[in-house]
């Protein structure tokens, strides 16, 4: 890694392009056995307009020859209603793959309902059972986001071994999956992590110790050049829409200063068009994964 340098703007829209290609092929294959792959996503309580996120889920499956079926459930869903919902669609033969859309509302409690799920449909990896697995390095449904910033960082960085790695952020679908995958003991990971959060002091001095910096703190560009050792990769997961923006201008911004960090990293992800698009990519690589094993294809 170099110092003092303008970053590269490290965009995920290639490698994730790569990623649906493959998928597509084996969805196709799939199709030519008459499997028709079919994704469930559950969402209890949807903003007004609906949410972007499910939008490009089902759309980017669909692109795909995906069968999406989105169920939508009002706010004031109770647990019994959920959980039959989760177990109905965890039975159903044409469904391989189910994302109940989190944060769930506040009456309503996710690690119970989140054991709703069939684990072998569970393709966010987020069930007990996938979770065990994967801590462990077992083969085993993995968060799509954190499967989506690895990939980047291979491309970018190559082997990981030995890094500084720093995360900031411990969410159970970004930030904690992160820094299991990366301190495994397995080729192309094995670095050193420091796992951030809001009680850790002195961030600044921290994140400036990592070669390999991941901001998932859903803090609107709370990570500026201050934060940053030169020559750093820098990983931006945060997203946010904001909220008047100037005509032409960025509609959305990250966790990350974009401007201010790109004058002392060596590559930082752009918002929108990092992590984002291979997050999908991973989800329905995911799917690919569960479709297969459900159809007995490999
Ligand atoms: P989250 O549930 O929003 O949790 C935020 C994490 O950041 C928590 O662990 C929190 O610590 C930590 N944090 C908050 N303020 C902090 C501070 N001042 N210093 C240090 N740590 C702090 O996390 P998430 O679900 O991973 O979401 C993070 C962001 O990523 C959001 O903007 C979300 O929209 C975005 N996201 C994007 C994608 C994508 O595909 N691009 C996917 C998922 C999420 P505590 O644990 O102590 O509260």
């Amino acid at each position: 890694m170099k110092d003092a340098v303008t970053a590269i703007s490290l965009s995920g829209k290639d490698a994730a392009a790569e990623i649906r290609a493959r998928v597509k092929e084996r969805f196709a294959r799939l199709r030519s056995s008459g499997v028709v792959p079919g994704l469930a996503i559950v969402t209890v309580g949807e903003p007004p307009g609906g949410n972007p996120y499910v939008r490009s889920k089902t759309r980017a499956a669909e692109e795909l020859g995906v069968r999406a079926l989105v169920t939508r459930l009002p706010e004031s869903t109770d647990a019994g209603v959920l959980r039959g919902v989760l177990r109905e669609l965890s039975l159903d033969r044409a469904v391989h793959g189910i994302i109940m859309q989190l944060p769930l509302p506040a009456h309503l409690h996710e690690d119970r309902h989140l054991e709703d799920l069939a684990p072998e449909k569970d393709v966010d990896g987020l069930h007990p059972l996938n979770v065990g697995r994967w801590v462990q390095g077992l083969p085993a449904h993995r968060p799509a986001t954190p499967l989506g910033v690895i990939e980047l960082l291979r491309r970018q960085c190559g082997d990981l071994s030995g890094r500084r790695a720093v995360i900031v952020g411990r969410s159970r679908i970004v930030g904690r999956p992160l820094s299991v995958f990366l301190s495994q003991k397995e080729a192309g990971m094995n670095a050193t992590v420091t796992l951030c959060h809001s009680a850790t002091r002195d961030l600044e001095s921290v994140t400036r110790e990592a070669e390999i910096l991941i901001v998932a703190m859903g803090r609107r560009k709370a990570v500026t050049a201050r934060h940053v050792k030169p020559g750093a990769v820098v990983i931006d997961v945060g997203i946010h829409a904001i909220e008047r923006p100037e005509p032409g201008g960025p509609k959305f911004e990250g966790d990350v200063d974009f401007d201010s960090v790109r004058a002392v990293a060596s590559a930082v992800t752009p918002v929108p068009g990092g992590v984002g698009p291979m997050t999908v990519a991973f989800l329905l690589s995911n799917l690919a994964d569960a479709v297969e094993a459900q159809a007995g294809a490999r």
